[in-house]
């Protein structure tokens, strides 16, 4: 035996591979070949199939990525149960293994200890990384998650969870919607396939296609296109510079139905103690990176310094006194305000400055 070959964990790769080609040829031959089924219970198994779909994205998203490996928000029980029952059902490991690497995957981005590195090639990022025994079994390094029983009754019986969550009770409403056969392959099989190739694109296509307007020094990336595929986890390159953030879009319209639930669930009383990076802070990577071409040149130091410096400024005393507002009294409150106004427009004043110098830099030679 040749040593790659020793060398395949051979469990994951024979299910990713089986579990789709399964799948859909057992799909089509039943949908050509037998005369069991109706129209409609083909309609509303795939309606049910794309629902649980859906979920099964957000209960990793959100429960696997941003509650348990990130800790960017508190969840309450009923809601940490509810996402490990549905993400047992997605046949991505348990939450404790999953959020271990991917935890390695922050500490050690694009470097050789980077278990989805981009850096071995796009399909090692995507896929072949769960192929190999070397990257798929680093052993596991998470004492908190260690400590909470229900992450650690789900990594236990993983087993029986995933086995139950993602074919049984797809079967069982299948049956219920008049074809078991269909729920199996529909709501099972083929979900699991199209749910994992979502959480596998965070890995590959974020640290491939978009912008890097936080850190250029990274290889993740920002991308709308990416968004819409992955559950909002398309802001990439904001998330690998800003992991404590429950969000990874951070402007309201910017799509991330992972941050809208988190932000429900909140609502609900589910949720709570989200973490927000300070507007501030962002604003200070954002203006760095987009300097980042003028740093060699005198023009950056003598015109756009001084304006990054007034926009950084006004906008920490904007922050300032909104913590203030919030707890003081009410003689105070109309000083405040005005002392608020007036930072917003320094704020506004130096950030119309800024574009300017910007597109005059870009436009004239002093590009480095
Ligand atoms: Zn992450
Ligand atoms: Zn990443």
């Amino acid at each position: 035996m040749s040593k790659n070959i020793q060398k395949i964990c051979w469990s994951v790769t024979l299910f990713l591979i089986l579990n789709p080609v399964i799948s859909i040829a057992a799909l089509v031959l039943y949908l050509v070949f037998s005369n069991q089924y109706t129209g409609s219970e083909v309609l509303w198994i795939s309606v049910f199939g794309l629902v649980f779909g859906f979920l099964t994205n957000l209960s990793i998203t959100m429960g696997y990525h941003r509650l348990f490996s990130h800790r960017s928000f508190e969840a309450h029980p009923i809601l940490q149960n509810i996402l490990l029952f549905i993400s047992a059902g997605a046949f991505q490991g348990s939450a404790l293994k999953w959020s271990s690497d991917h935890r390695i995957h922050h500490r050690y981005e694009d470097t050789d200890r980077d278990p989805y590195s981009i850096n071995r090639g796009f399909w090692h990022a995507h896929m072949g990384w769960m192929m190999k025994d070397e990257t798929v079994s680093l052993p596991i390094v998470a004492r908190d998650l260690e400590k909470n029983k229900w992450v650690m009754n789900q990594h236990n019986y993983y087993g029986y969870w995933s086995i139950g969550v993602g074919y049984i009770l797809p079967t069982i409403v299948g049956a219920l919607l008049g074809n078991a056969f269909l729920g199996l392959v529909i709501a099972g099989g083929l979900r699991i396939f199209l749910t994992q190739q979502s959480t596998f694109l965070v890995n590959s296509l974020s640290h491939t296609l978009g912008k890097t307007p936080y850190s250029t020094q990274k290889t993740a990336k920002d991308s709308i296109i990416v968004a819409i595929l992955t559950h909002g986890e398309g802001y990439h390159n904001f998330h690998h510079q800003f992991q404590i953030d429950y969000r990874n879009g951070i402007r309201w319209y910017h799509w991330d139905p992972t941050k809208w639930s988190i932000q429900l669930a909140a609502l609900l009383g589910l949720a709570k103690k989200l973490k927000t990076v300070q507007f501030s802070e962002i604003l200070r990577a954002r203006l760095q990176t987009e300097t980042e071409k003028f740093y060699q040149s005198k023009f950056y130091e003598e015109k756009l310094q001084p304006v990054y410096e007034r926009i950084v400024q006004s906008q920490i005393r904007f922050e300032q006194l909104k913590k203030e507002y919030q707890v003081a009294s009410r003689e105070k409150m109309d000083q405040i305000k005005a002392e608020m106004q007036l930072a917003q427009i320094e704020f506004q004043a130096n950030m119309k400055m800024w574009k300017v110098l910007i597109r005059t830099a870009q436009r004239s030679n002093y590009l480095a």
